[in-house]
């Protein structure tokens, strides 16, 4: 059982609820979207083949125990899934971000799921597949990557789509990256005294050039 691999990498995790932790990063091969924005067109393609097993050593050699599978678009490879259980039996604490297109049942439930809903400006909204908003439980997380003005009122409407179970603290409402002014979204946030998160791509102030490994 093998995956197609992009790059492997230790860094500082930038957008979830883990945001400024340490976590070794397994970027996968392959996406099945076309976001306006994306930042990992490298990834869409390039890869190198490697067994669950080596894989897994890897990880493991970087000593940390927080792990994310990313992408590309972690769920179109089949093994996946067995790539987040093997992890999680081996002790690991395993995000997967995901880009909210693809039914997320196929995965542990013990992984943390951090599932994107794409807004308009990503040019890949209707791609998004709602029915994962009632596969999720309370340690996952709902991010929004919003760009305008347009994209907020759309994620509002979604938000209101969100079973009342999942804590708000986990929806996570982040601008895109030198698009949005932060305090525009901050303001439209308070304005609407909306329970979600403003969060940012912590990774990019970190490292604003650099392009791969962050
Ligand atoms: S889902 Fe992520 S990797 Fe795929 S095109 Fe969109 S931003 Fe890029």
């Amino acid at each position: 059982m093998a995956l197609l691999v992009n790059e492997i990498f230790y860094s500082i995790q930038g957008e979830s609820l883990y945001s400024g932790l340490p976590c070794t990063f397994v970027r996968l091969t392959g996406c099945n979207l076309r976001c306006t924005y994306c930042d990992t067109i490298y990834a869409y393609s390039e890869g190198t083949e490697i067994e669950i097993g080596s894989l897994v050593k890897k990880i493991s050699d970087f000593g940390c125990s927080l792990v994310e599978i990313t992408g590309g678009e972690p769920l179109i490879q089949d093994q996946s899934p067995a790539l987040i259980e093997k992890l999680l039996d081996n002790e690991f604490t395993v995000l997967l971000e995901t880009n909210g297109s693809i039914d997320i049942s196929c995965v542990d439930k013990r992984c943390i799921k951090i599932l994107d809903i794409k807004c308009p400006t990503s040019g890949e909204s209707e791609k998004n597949n709602l029915a994962n908003l009632n596969r999720l439980d309370k340690k996952d997380q709902i991010k929004f990557v919003i760009g305008n003005r347009y994209d907020y009122e759309f994620a509002k409407k979604i938000v209101k789509q969100i079973p009342t179970t999942f804590f708000r603290e986990n929806i996570l409402f982040s601008p895109v990256n030198s698009i949005l002014e932060l305090s525009e979204l901050a303001q439209w946030i308070l304005e609407d005294k909306l329970k979600v998160r403003f969060h940012l791509q912590l990774h990019k102030i970190i490292w604003p050039d650099t392009i791969r490994g962050v």
